[in-house]
């Protein structure tokens, strides 16, 4: 790998990158290469108040801090990837869905006080966008569309080699633009955005629904405990209704698709976040779709894969921050 292939050259130094979740806080310690020398990680304390998340979060950066037992002038900044809608230039967590309570948190200015260190904040869709563009499947594309499902539907989109961040830094919801104007009640307090019937929560909550209905099935127990993988595992060992709901869960994030396809012509779509486990029974209906619906023009110039870094795209986007800013 050549270092030339970075903006920020061979750059020395390390850098933090934290990923705030609604379940999980991931912490990593990084060159500006993109090779992780540490981790951390623990559980999101996500019903207490934002003060303890916060500690929680402070937690884990020492915690990192002291297994990799690096000095702190070894360190050139931190970039935390929150999941959230993000007020980008003051670096502020303005709402979030999966962070009950918190409402236009400072947590940059926060973390920057309490270290020291150059600070940054990004939504944690683009964050990993960032990350799969420098260190990813998506090296060399300068025009992609990053796509998680896991919980929710984040997003991350690239244009001319940039992040796109919008006027505020809230750009990139795509998780929330309206599918289906009569649907379901979302997380966000809207009405059938994209997220309320492609994710993992949107699975889970159509298989109760049509257990309820008396829809035969080999998935047992106790309704309230069906999440996604209830749902995967079944349909794995061959049960019918699991399959079908799977088979339209992809039907909607094709849906999904063919919108960004037609609207920014990208040369790849990502795909990430735990959901996307499933495999080809998602991914077929949601290609099918995409060549059915969208412009022939777009459809044939972008390909659909599966996004490379796993869980430390958000940390390794995060770490781009301190190098991209230096
Ligand atoms: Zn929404």
């Amino acid at each position: 790998m050549s270092y030339r292939q970075f903006p920020w050259g061979d750059e020395g130094g390390l850098a933090l990158g934290v990923d705030l979740g609604g379940t999980k806080i991931a912490a990593i310690l990084a060159t500006s290469q993109g090779k992780i020398i540490a981790r951390e990680h623990r559980t999101t304390p996500t019903h207490e108040d934002p003060e303890t998340v916060i500690q929680s979060l402070k937690r884990t950066i020492y915690e990192l801090k002291e297994v990799s037992d690096v000095a702190s002038s070894q360190i050139s900044g931190i970039g935390i990837a929150a999941a959230g809608i993000l007020d980008f230039k003051a670096g502020v967590v303005t709402t979030s869905p999966n962070l009950p309570g918190w409402q236009d948190i400072p947590l940059r200015e926060i973390i920057q006080r309490e270290y020291g260190w150059p600070t940054f904040l990004e939504n944690d869709a683009n964050a990993a966008a960032l990350g799969e563009y420098y260190f990813g499947a998506a090296k060399g594309s300068s025009n992609f569309i990053y796509i998680t499902i896991s919980t929710g539907i984040g997003t991350g989109i690239f244009i001319n080699g940039q992040l796109y961040r919008g006027v505020s830094g809230a750009a990139g919801e795509a998780g929330h633009m309206t599918i289906k104007a009569d649907g379901n009640l979302c997380s966000c307090g809207n009405i059938g955005c994209w997220e309320s019937l492609a994710s993992g929560s949107a699975l889970a909550r159509e298989a109760v629904r049509q257990i309820e209905q008396g829809a035969k099935t080999a998935i047992q127990g106790d309704l309230t405990q069906i999440t996604a993988e209830t749902v995967s595992q079944a349909a794995q060992q061959g049960d019918r209704l699991a399959q079908e709901l799977i088979s339209h869960l992809g039907y909607y994030v094709g849906v999904g698709i063919v919108n960004l396809v037609n609207i920014f012509n990208p040369e790849l779509i990502l795909i990430g976040g735990g959901v996307t486990e499933i495999g080809e029974l998602l991914f077929q209906p949601a290609v099918n779709l995409v060549k059915e619906r969208a412009f022939s023009l777009s459809a044939k110039a972008v390909r659909i894969e599966k996004a490379q870094l796993g869980s430390d795209s958000g940390t390794l986007g995060a770490t781009t921050l301190v190098w991209l800013n230096k």
